[in-house]
């Protein structure tokens, strides 16, 4: 925007004022196709190493887990973690940059939303040590969607309440018909989030800084594409939260 001032200043040219903001636009989306297809490639290059790693540490964590020695078991826990959230990363990655160029595809199926919201709590449970994950049985609910995608949101949904909760405390996921949608909610007990901030969470690249987040690793976009996701769908996503005492972060989706 620095342009339309040198050319305000240069006279009272008005085309030539509408050329400047007009190039800066372009250039500015030049600019972020270049960063989006630059974010596009390493992801996408850096996927099948990761793959393979994945698969090799995943088979030498099962043999090693019982292993007599304690270094081996523990280090071989350590690296799956870690492994299976650089995939996340990554993923997250791909998929902005394929969201972005009009490439992610949205593949919908009718399936129960009671058996997903189960399989991704328990996979979630059994990793996570630090917190109590409660889980209100879902009713057997059919929807039309792509089950993988949906799946992502929720994991990065109760991912997040678990990141921005101190240990110890309580997770909540619910799950139910309510007004004629189905509705999934993750509840915690964590640092909340002023109304400013509830603003903006489900921008891309937007993280909160303060002194409670600045240690927590992440890059802001496990919102934006939760948010796309669910848009796609013809859903609705949504934050209820007070800075200090815990967020509520929903979201619904048209029954079949
Ligand atoms: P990331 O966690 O990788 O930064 P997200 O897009 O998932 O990216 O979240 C965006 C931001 O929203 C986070 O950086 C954090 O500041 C805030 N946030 C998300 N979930 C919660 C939560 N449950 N409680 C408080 N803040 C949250």
């Amino acid at each position: 925007l620095r342009s339309i001032g040198t050319y305000q200043q240069a006279g009272e040219n008005s085309e030539a004022y509408f050329a400047g903001i007009t190039n800066d636009v372009t250039e500015q989306k030049e600019d972020e196709q270049r960063k989006n297809d630059f974010i596009g490639m390493v992801s996408h290059e850096l996927k099948t190493p990761l793959t393979s790693l994945t698969a090799i540490v995943q088979v030498a964590n099962t043999k090693l887990k019982n292993s007599e020695d304690p270094f081996l078991a523990g280090a071989m826990g350590k690296a799956n973690q870690q492994v299976k959230r650089m995939a996340t990363m990554i993923n997250g990655f791909l998929n902005v940059s394929r969201l972005e160029s009009a490439k992610l595809l949205i593949d919908k199926k009718e399936f129960d939303l009671h058996d997903l919201v189960e399989e991704v709590v328990k996979e979630i449970a059994f990793t996570a040590s630090t917190h109590t994950i409660k889980y209100n049985l879902c009713d057997h609910i059919m929807i039309n969607a792509d089950a993988d995608k949906i799946g992502s949101v929720l994991t990065n949904l109760i991912s997040n309440a678990i990141k921005y909760s101190p240990k110890g405390k309580d997770v909540e996921i619910k799950c139910g018909i309510e007004n004629n949608k189905a509705v999934v909610s993750v509840t915690d007990e964590g640092i909340g989030l002023s109304p400013e901030d509830q603003a903006k969470v489900f921008d891309r690249y937007f993280r909160v800084e303060s002194n409670n987040t600045r240690h927590i690793s992440g890059f802001g976009i496990g919102l934006y594409l939760s948010a796309e996701i669910i848009r796609r769908h013809d859903g609705e996503i949504g934050v209820k939260s007070e800075s200090g005492h815990g967020s509520t972060f929903y979201f619904s989706l048209p029954l079949v």
